[in-house]
């Protein structure tokens, strides 16, 4: 624990026992499934705490916490496991949270994770984000999209961005490419309504390398025909 303890309080977050439990149990349950289920490369204690709990926790160096305590919509795209929202969620409760996920066994682990750790106003939803951009219901409602891990950024700018209310923002987690990577997504970023607000190089205990949050004003609504059908923005990203 000492690793989670320090290095979040190295992000300015203060970490309660409560919250320490939820990381055991969120480890333990993660280790136990995942032998039933490939839900991570990564099982050891150490590599738990820093690559999956920290990483998360690290959004906190970009997300505005006053508005997520106060209720704010987020929705994270590809959660996996649940990374970063479920861990964001532990420390952050009064957010409003969609964990977004297009594989079924992973959704079965975040079903019972969430009950296990008892989380309210969390919703899990089974399908693609191509879909969720398109339905009228979520489309533009979120005060932040989230993702770690999923896309190049030119396809996850046709993820985030639709589902993002005009006003509101994306934050992509990313490693020593981002730089380079957000200049291949300038124009996808644009086509969509985006702009680059920043990107916040987080250094993280135990990891050599540097990491980085890409943020994503959204300025503008996104034009009618993206998200395209559910594989094109994978395919064929927006030049
Ligand atoms: N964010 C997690 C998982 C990363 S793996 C983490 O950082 O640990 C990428 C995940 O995104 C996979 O679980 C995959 O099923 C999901 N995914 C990929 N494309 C998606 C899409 N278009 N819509 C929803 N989920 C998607």
């Amino acid at each position: 624990m000492e690793s989670l303890v320090a290095g979040t309080r190295e992000l300015g977050v203060t970490l309660a026992d409560s919250h320490l439990a939820a990381f055991e149990t969120c480890y333990r349950e993660l280790v136990d499934w995942n032998r039933r289920f490939n839900l991570t490369a990564i099982t050891d204690w150490e590599g738990v705490l820093v690559r999956h709990f920290l990483d998360s926790l690290s959004c906190l160096k970009a997300l505005p916490r006053k508005e997520l305590a106060a209720g704010a919509r987020v929705v994270d795209v590809g959660t996996g496991a649940g990374f970063p929202g479920l861990v964001l969620k532990v420390v952050c409760p009064g957010m409003r949270l969609t964990l977004l996920e297009a594989t079924r066994k992973k959704v079965t682990f975040l079903e019972h994770i969430v009950r296990v750790l008892g989380l309210e106003e969390v919703e899990i939803v089974h399908g693609r984000a191509e879909a969720l951009g398109r339905d009228s219901s979520r489309r533009e409602r979120y005060d932040w999209a989230l993702a770690r891990a999923v896309a190049e950024m030119p396809t996850l700018a046709e993820y985030l961005l639709p589902l993002v209310r005009v006003g509101g923002a994306a934050l992509a987690q990313k490693g020593e490419g981002a730089a380079a990577e957000v200049q291949t997504a300038e124009t996808a970023i644009t086509t969509l309504g985006g702009r680059v607000r920043q990107l916040v190089p987080v250094e993280l205990r135990g990891l050599a390398e540097t990491r980085y949050l890409v943020v994503l004003d959204k300025l503008a609504a996104t034009p009618d025909k993206y998200p395209r059908r559910p594989g094109m923005p994978r395919k064929s990203p927006i030049k």
